[in-house]
């Protein structure tokens, strides 16, 4: 491991997620922010990050100029749209560097070209980067496997607020799919992701999914487990944005000295059994 603090690049720098990002790599011993990029044509270019983060100036102006930052940048963060984020990988790629994805809404078409990618870069792909998230995964993962699905019908509620675009939120299905893996079963076979008029009844076995969107919600996220006569549910609250951005510079600083290759937040959490 190197001494010296690690250069990251914030990609979508003018976004909720950017802008704490930004503060939170302030204040994160051995990681420093080394460039700030937004997409061409924003208002932002050309403004101090720091000043947009609510820091005051910080002397790192953002640019539109992704492959100049990343070229002498150690690794890049990016909570942006997956177009975006497939294009970071690749430079990325070229860079040979690390590339923390909490981009969510990637088609399967956009995940095989982030994996292409992970032969060159060290790439950190979650749905959702917190240590909360993710050690309720593994609850729900040991709960699935312990529970009959003949007698235990699963369903996840998240609610988010009212400018997130993708349905059902990327948390969500990453509680899917820990249920799905505790079952033994395909979570893409089995999900019902909306339900509309005479849907007939419940199938055993699907894992079901319900999307709320309103206000200034930072993510709600429940896993019901509901048998005869019994509700177990197990939940999760985000504060505040920070839980995410704090998880994704950890994912840096963890991936700076493994191999290319793409990990998830168990890897870097050490959850992965
Ligand atoms: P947001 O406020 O809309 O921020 C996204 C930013 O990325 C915007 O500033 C956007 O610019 C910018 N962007 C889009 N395409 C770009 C490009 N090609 N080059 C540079 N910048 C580009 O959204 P958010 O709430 O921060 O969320 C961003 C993503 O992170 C979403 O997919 C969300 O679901 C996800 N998220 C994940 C986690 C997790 O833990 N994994 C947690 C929170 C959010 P424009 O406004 O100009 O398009």
């Amino acid at each position: 491991m190197s001494n010296t603090e690690m250069k990251l690049v914030v990609v979508g720098a003018g976004g909720r997620m950017g802008q704490t990002l930004i503060r939170i790599i302030r204040e994160t011993d051995g990681a420093v922010l080394h460039a700030a990029i937004e997409r061409p044509g924003s208002p932002f270019i050309g403004r101090d990050a720091g000043e947009l983060a609510g820091l005051g100036p910080i002397g790192v102006e953002i640019t539109d100029d992704p492959l100049a930052a990343f070229l002498h940048a150690e690794g890049v963060i990016d909570f942006t749209a997956p177009a975006a984020s497939v294009n970071f990988a690749g430079l990325a790629a070229q860079a040979r560097i690390v590339h923390v994805v909490g981009t969510t809404g990637c088609s399967t078409a956009d995940e095989e070209k982030l994996e292409a990618a992970a032969r060159h870069a060290r790439i950190v792909k979650s749905g959702n980067m917190s240590l909360g998230v993710n050690l309720l995964g593994v609850l729900v993962e040991q709960a699935a496997r312990a529970l009959d699905p003949s007698d235990w019908d699963i369903e996840v509620l998240e609610m988010h607020h009212k400018h997130k675009v993708d349905a059902p939120s990327g948390t969500a299905l990453l509680l899917g799919e820990a249920a799905a893996r505790g079952r033994g079963i395909d979570l893409a076979t089995h999900s019902v992701r909306v339900r509309d008029g005479h849907t007939g009844p419940r199938e055993a076995g699907s894992i079901g999914f319900a999307t709320l969107r309103g206000g200034s919600v930072v993510g709600e996220h429940t896993v019901i487990l509901a048998g005869e006569g019994e509700l177990v549910t197990l939940s999760h609250s985000a504060g505040d944005r920070s839980i995410f951005a704090r998880g994704a510079v950890k994912a840096a600083l963890w991936a700076r000295d493994k191999k290319p290759g793409f990990y998830s937040m168990l890897d870097v959490l050490g959850l992965n059994s």
